[in-house]
């Protein structure tokens, strides 16, 4: 089988027994969990557009090395067209779900996992690299959603993992046995973990000799002993505990995030792609990152899409699509969005094969994309505020819209242009209220500047990748400067 329908893979995630906290409680099972539940529904759409034939291109790939149709989420990158789609693919979801579909950070860490271990084993002679190609096969074959963990809560940021008052503040081997490792520490932020079969564990940062045991990376099934996860809280989250699809403004899908915590966590000797060289732990974050800060090119612009067209939509709806300066809007925040989907397919064409094989994006060009994420959002958000006016805050409740004394009123008083029902005037805005401000904007506002790394994290990449020395040369060699 490989590939699932998108209620296979509900019913799979059903068959875990992950250790989910919220709200000071044990949740039994995210698939029927009213606030968990449209994550799983983000994901689920990487499984059900993958069904459709007119998805087919740019949803699944024909595996190189199995020969079998599989989900583009677990494919190796083999070319500039492959990176390419993988961001239009993105998109498309994006515009699908208008939410954070959680799938990218396993075919993130798959593909830097995939080179990373190739480089040390050529150098060490170990077999981590033939240890991720028989996990990577296994996920392919059975269509599994992955998630990639790397942040680690980091604890006094002035100090390296192994200076810390408490060494589990970076994760970390604690014992190592015959047949594998003991771990021991936690991910914070951590994506899709309720809804992923599998994770892969990569260390955070760059690390000195003094660090080997923090630079480890591994692969475990999400629901391994000793794996728990406290789910974080999103802004109106318990809006979807009141049965008001109206108010949620986008009650089928959404994000999730956790910290999660590995306590004494056994990993078997074949599921470890990196164990101790602490020199190559900087590689697997730099491109981690970079296919990350690619991604962003993709799911953000796909959402930004959708907020565009609310956007319109609202102004159609307050009777002013006409005026001049809501049509120039309506431009910048499809020119800014549209800069950030150049930045994504730039560093994707310009990418080249590693060691490997297999295709990484251009650093430089992918860290620029993640920067300009961290601040054009911002402003196709501040542009979508402007145009839906005030009344996207201040909207009653579909409560009172219900009641048969209020209902009326709200009809009369919060009504539009004539044609349009009130009702649907606020659900364009509890539409535009949820990816501003609501649990939506997790994933496009505040995970824009922080997902796949902090402003500064691009900026130490830009200035590594930038080339400084040669554009001196540049101009020293016009000016006719010979030193
Ligand atoms: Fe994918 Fe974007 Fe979510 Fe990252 S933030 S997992 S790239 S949808
Ligand atoms: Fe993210």
């Amino acid at each position: 089988m490989a590939l699932m329908t998108g209620e296979q893979y509900i019913e799979s995630i059903r068959r875990l027994n992950m250790e989910i906290y919220m709200f000071g409680k044990r949740i039994d099972s995210p698939v029927d969990d009213p606030i968990l539940r449209p994550s799983l529904n983000s994901v689920r759409m990487t499984y059900d557009l993958a069904q459709m034939p007119e998805y087919q291109d740019l949803m699944t790939v024909i595996s190189p090395d199995t020969g079998e149709r599989i989900n583009r989420f677990t494919h190796i990158h083999r070319s500039t067209d492959d990176l390419r789609n993988k961001v239009k693919m993105q998109r498309l979801l994006g515009q699908k779900t208008a939410s954070c579909f959680q799938r990218c950070v396993g075919m993130d860490a798959f593909n830097a996992v995939f080179s990373t271990s190739f480089e040390v084993d050529r150098k060490y002679g170990t077999r981590y690299h033939e240890n991720f190609r028989e996990f990577m096969l296994y996920c392919q074959e059975n269509d599994l959603t992955v998630d990639g963990a790397m942040t680690d809560p980091k604890g006094d940021r002035s100090k390296a993992p192994h200076e810390q008052a408490d060494p589990d503040l970076f994760l970390r081997v604690v014992e190592r046995r015959a047949d594998g490792i003991v771990v021991c520490g936690a991910k914070a932020h951590q994506t899709g973990m309720v809804n992923s079969h599998e994770v892969i564990v990569m260390p955070t940062q760059s690390m000195g000799p003094e660090d080997m045991d923090y630079a480890v990376s591994f692969a475990v099934p999400t629901d391994a002993k000793g794996i728990f996860m406290i789910v974080g809280r999103q802004s109106c989250d318990t809006r979807k505990l009141e049965n008001s699809e109206l108010d949620v403004g986008n009650s089928e899908f959404g994000g999730m995030e956790a910290l999660v915590v590995f306590d004494h966590v056994f990993v078997p000797n074949e599921r470890i792609f990196l164990d101790g060289q602490t020199e190559f732990a900087g590689m697997l974050v730099e491109r981690f990152a970079g296919y990350h800060r690619q991604s962003y090119g993709g799911c953000k612009v796909g959402v930004g899409d959708v907020l565009i067209g609310a956007a319109a939509v609202i102004a159609e709806y307050n009777g002013a699509a006409k005026a001049s300066h809501i049509k120039d809007k309506l431009i910048e925040m499809t020119h800014l969005n549209e800069t950030l989907y150049c930045c994504g397919i730039a560093c994707s064409a310009e990418g080249a094969p590693t060691e490997s094989g297999n295709y990484l994006i251009n650093l430089l060009l992918a860290n620029v994309c993640k920067q300009n994420i961290t601040r054009f959002p911002y402003e196709i958000v501040r542009l979508a505020e402007d145009i839906a006016g005030g009344l996207m805050v201040t909207a009653p409740s579909e409560a009172d819209l219900r009641d048969p004394k209020l209902g009326p009123v709200i009809d009369k008083y919060l009504r539009g242009v004539n044609e349009v029902s009130t009702e649907n005037r606020l659900r364009m805005l509890r539409l535009i209220e949820n990816l501003c401000l609501g649990a939506a904007a997790v994933g496009y506002r505040t995970e824009s500047m922080h997902g796949a790394g902090s402003p500064q994290a691009q900026r130490i990449m830009i200035s590594r990748q930038g080339n400084l020395e040669h554009k001196k040369e540049l101009a020293k060699a016009l000016a006719h400067i010979k030193e």
